[in-house]
């Protein structure tokens, strides 16, 4: 049977591997040209409906060539993507990638590593990343981390370790509703925290009405008052105060609690104190910012993004705990087929199968440790701090301005404004209206894409400044193009003679 010595999808020649080789580097001589070219590309571009259909086809019996799967990317998916590479891409909290990154992730793609556990080098690159953080965190050595995809799956993590450490390890057996675990759980984090750590509380079995909303003060950052009385009630209640979730960076108008003192609270009330670090936690790494996440080397676990400010390619997120035995507490589990032995390849526990949900796992560690160590901390610090100062001078641009009303303090690298003309006689509702649209015209228009929120009840352009290739020209170009849309609307609002709910519904060119 010569057919079962010479199966494989891999090229069968000498010659056949020369040709995959050419068009390898022809794919990535494209990506090099696509990211040095960034600036002369729309932002965004509406997916024209026959590209969107091409990619509704029946399942591919039959090969095609590499050359024209690749020929499909450059036509039909790269032009269409998000754009969070490109500079004046400032909506949501995207980071802007690294060259350095990508490279690393065709490496380990190429080594097709799987890091769920055994005896193998990318563990020790990923441990080495594990080893920095609890540095750079000021964390003791008996700390344990895990790369996750995002801080969505850290601030989960986060919040089950907290569950088990305080309902004990048997409730993994019996599940949170065993009457004989006592009080109710109960949690606290502040009304401007992310969605995803009410859904890690759905996730978790707890149920999101076990996760108290705190009011937030001026600053948009947890009202400590209110915190303290909230938990008095509860204990009041026979409920049982486990966990305070902070923010370091909230996603809305980038504010940061006060960590320090939520630390004590924490301690006081002997509670997990976790913060909610997804893209301000790194502010570590610049040192005009660090000062202001002081308390957060007091956290028992922190969930963070090094594809936000860390501008590593998605996905790539983190979670730290202060002792690695509540990890495992949490998720360690015996099975056959993955039993250590103290030599061979099943060495080297405890494994990351160990420390999270995850048993299959990538190697997201070697595009991490390549962003690290190609540019350093200084370096990437500085592109931290950079958006920050560039935030301040779209604050002062915007509050100069009389057509632009800004909605929320600067803190870090988010501006919320919108445009707002006290001229046009427009109502409340009319002016939030206005704004959605406006954000939909910029995003459409190619210019800039920046995203909408609700600040206050109100509608606000939301600039999130994370991309390391944004310089202050990029800011100017998108005023200019707000106020020049804006100025549209207005003129588009003035002559339509539709009522207020549906105006000013169409986009007209
Ligand atoms: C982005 C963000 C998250 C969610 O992180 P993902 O990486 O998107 O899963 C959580 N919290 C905050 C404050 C964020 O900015």
């Amino acid at each position: 049977m010569p057919e079962l010595e010479s199966f494989s999808l891999d090229p069968a020649s000498p010659s056949d591997w020369s040709a995959v080789r050419a068009q390898g580097h022809r794919m990535l001589d494209d990506l090099f040209d696509h990211l040095a070219q960034i600036r002369e590309r729309p932002v965004w571009q509406p997916i024209p409906a026959e590209v969107r259909a091409a990619f509704d086809a029946p399942l591919p019996a039959a090969p095609v060539a590499l050359a024209e799967a690749h020929g499909r990317f450059m036509t039909q998916v790269l032009p269409y993507a998000v754009g969070n590479t490109h500079p004046r891409f400032m909506g949501w909290v995207h980071g802007g990638g690294t060259v350095e990154g990508m490279l690393a992730e065709m490496l380990a793609a190429g080594l097709n590593a799987n890091l769920g556990g055994r005896d193998q080098m990318p563990l020790e690159v990923e441990r080495q990343i594990v080893r920095w953080m609890r540095d750079l965190f000021a964390f003791p050595a008996t700390a344990g981390g895990l790369l996750v995809t995002g801080s969505s799956m850290a601030n989960l993590i986060g919040v089950l370790v907290a569950r088990t450490r305080a309902l004990g390890v048997g409730s993994r057996e019996t599940g949170v509703a065993d009457p004989s675990l006592g009080r109710p759980l109960v949690a606290y984090t502040a009304a401007s925290a992310h969605g995803c750590v009410a859904q890690a509380f759905a996730i978790s079995g707890l149920g999101t009405q076990a996760l108290r909303h705190v009011p937030v003060d001026a600053d948009h950052r947890m009202d400590l008052v209110a915190l303290e009385s909230l938990i008095a009630a509860d204990r009041a209640a026979g409920l049982r105060p486990f966990l305070v979730v902070g923010t370091a960076g909230t996603v809305d108008t980038g504010a940061v609690d006060d960590l320090d003192a939520l630390a004590t609270v924490a301690e006081r009330q002997q509670m997990w104190f976790h913060v909610d670090g997804a893209f301000g936690a790194l502010g570590m790494l610049a040192p005009e910012i660090a000062p202001r996440l002081r308390g957060i080397e007091r956290a028992d676990s922190i969930a963070l993004d090094f594809h936000k400010w860390g501008q590593v390619p998605y996905d790539a997120g983190f979670i730290l705990v202060r002792d690695q035995a509540d990890q495992l507490a949490a998720f360690a589990s015996p099975a056959a087929y993955l039993a250590r032995h103290p030599r061979g390849l099943a060495a080297g526990s405890p494994w990351p199968c160990d420390l999270g949900p995850d048993l299959s796992r990538g190697f997201r560690a070697l595009k991490v440790w390549f962003t690290l160590v190609t540019h350093g901390t200084e370096r990437l610090g500085a592109a931290i701090g950079h958006s920050c100062r560039l935030a301040q001078r779209l604050k002062d641009r915007i509050d100069a301005h009389p057509l632009l009303e800004r909605l929320a303090p600067v803190a870090l690298n988010i501006v919320c404004f919108r445009y707002a003309d006290p001229a046009s006689g427009l109502s409340a509702a009319q002016v939030d209206r206005l704004n959605t649209e406006l954000v939909a015209d910029l995003q459409e228009s190619g210019i800039a894409v920046p995203s909408t929120t609700t600040v206050g009840g109100r509608t606000a352009i939301r600039v999130a400044l994370v991309n390391h290739r944004t310089v202050a020209s990029d800011l100017d170009v998108l005023l200019d193009a707000v106020l020049r849309l804006g100025a549209r609307r207005v003129r588009l609002a003035a002559t339509t003679r539709l009522p207020d709910p549906s105006f000013p519904l169409e986009t007209t060119p």
